[in-house]
């Protein structure tokens, strides 16, 4: 297929303390590709992610999203453009209910901090379309039964499905997974390759964080090595694991 990045980025940095955690001269993600961002722990894949998804701030940089430039733009502005990530579910969040997360979800935030401000104005104004697309995407993912419950008692993949079904609220354009195969039962993992093998035959553009090599070669169409804030490597999944480079970097941290 002929190139066609949704993102293209340029320069991007981000240092903590005199770490260089971000260090990226140049990357490109496809428009309609499942994406694997993978490299040994500290590498620099969440905060570049953070970065994209406008949760974090780039020291420097530029890139866009769909042709538009987005350097520096809030989380929340990039949701409405159709950006989204997951987060894994953090403690405040086990404690709400699945629809409750849902909900939340639509604010395309991570939850705690707009939990109090905005969460009951989403409920008056917008209850009713918002609850139609929570049970539609809770039956999609098979977690229709779990309506009510709190969220902090979903086994791991029913977690992982429910992380990913909230990221749809805001019906994205692009989506990135962190970790989507963390601590997820064997049993489960076809139907999670599944879904978001869907994602992408909607027309959805996927990237994801990801430790699961199983994972990577079987459903990225691209993948990209990241070491020590840089890319060190980037093809086809084929092509990347056979990279003794990339296998000795990569591995060598596990
Ligand atoms: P993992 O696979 O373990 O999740 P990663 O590739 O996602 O690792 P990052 O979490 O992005 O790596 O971390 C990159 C570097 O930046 C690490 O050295 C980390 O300690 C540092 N770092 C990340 N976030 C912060 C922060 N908020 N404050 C200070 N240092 C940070």
């Amino acid at each position: 297929a002929k190139p066609d990045p949704i993102i293209v980025a340029d320069k991007v940095s981000r240092t903590f303390g005199g770490i260089n955690a971000v260090e990226v001269e140049h990357l490109e993600v496809q428009r309609g590709a499942i994406t694997a961002l993978i490299g040994p722990n500290g590498a620099g894949k969440t905060t570049l992610f953070n970065l994209l998804t406008g949760f974090d701030r780039a020291d420097t940089g530029t890139w866009s999203f769909e042709d538009r430039s987005v350097s520096g733009k809030s989380a929340a502005y990039m949701a409405s453009l159709g950006m989204v990530r997951t987060f894994q579910l953090t403690k405040a969040l086990s404690r709400m209910t699945v629809i409750d997360n849902m909900r939340l979800g639509a604010t395309g935030q991570k939850g705690e901090n707009v939990f109090t401000s905005l969460l009951p104005w989403l409920w008056r104004r917008q209850e009713e379309e918002l609850t139609v697309r929570a049970d539609e995407l809770l039956a999609r993912f098979k977690l229709d039964t779990k309506r009510q419950d709190f969220a902090g008692s979903l086994s791991g993949g029913q977690r992982k499905l429910l992380e990913m079904a909230r990221a749809l609220m805001t019906r994205p354009t692009m989506v990135m997974l962190d970790e989507p195969m963390a601590g997820v039962n064997p049993a489960l993992t076809q139907s999670l390759l599944g879904h978001i093998q869907g994602l992408r035959d909607e027309g959805m553009t996927v990237l994801f964080v990801e430790h699961d090599m199983h994972m990577v070669r079987h459903i990225s169409d691209w993948v990209v090595v990241m070491s020590e804030g840089r890319i060190v490597a980037e093809g086809p999944p084929t092509t990347i694991m056979q990279d003794q480079a990339v296998v000795d970097a990569y591995l060598g941290a596990h």
